[in-house]
C-alpha cells in the first residue's frame, strides 16, 4: 500500500513539475516584458524637477554684466564709461542654456548633486 501511495505523490508531483515549469517559462516571458513597461513608463512620467540653475523662471543671470546689463568700459582717457553688455543687450539675463528655457530641469541631471552657487 506504501507502493502504491507513492506513485500517486509521484504522478502530482510530476504534474506540479509539470505546471511549475510552465509557469516558469510564462513568468519567464513576461517578466521582462513588465519591466519593459515599467521603464517605458517611468521614461513618460511627466517632469516636474524644476531647474537648479534658473530655480523655474528659465532664465539664468548674464554672468557677464551680472544681471546689470551693462558693463563698465574703461577709455583710453581712463574715464570708465557703463556700455550696454554684449552678451545679453542689455536684458541682465539670458534664456537658462540648462534647460533650454523649460524652467525644467533636464532628465539627466536629476540625480546629481551640485556645489553650491557661488564657487565658480
Ligand atoms: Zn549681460
Ligand atoms: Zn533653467
Amino acid at each position: 500500500m506504501f507502493a502504491e501511495e507513492e506513485t500517486a505523490l509521484n504522478v502530482f508531483q510530476t504534474m506540479l513539475l509539470f505546471l511549475g515549469g510552465a509557469g516558469g517559462i510564462a513568468a519567464g516571458v513576461a517578466v521582462p516584458m513588465f519591466y519593459q513597461s515599467a521603464s517605458e513608463a517611468s521614461e513618460k512620467r511627466p517632469n516636474s524637477q524644476v531647474c537648479f540653475v534658473c530655480r523655474g523662471t528659465a532664465e539664468s543671470m548674464c554672468r557677464f554684466c551680472s544681471g546689470m546689463g551693462q558693463t563698465p568700459m574703461t577709455l583710453g582717457s581712463g574715464e570708465t564709461r557703463m556700455s550696454i553688455c554684449v552678451n545679453c543687450s542689455g536684458a541682465g539675463k539670458k534664456v537658462c542654456t540648462t534647460c533650454a528655457g523649460t524652467g525644467i530641469q533636464p532628465r539627466y541631471l536629476d540625480r546629481r548633486v551640485f556645489a553650491e552657487e557661488g564657487d565658480d
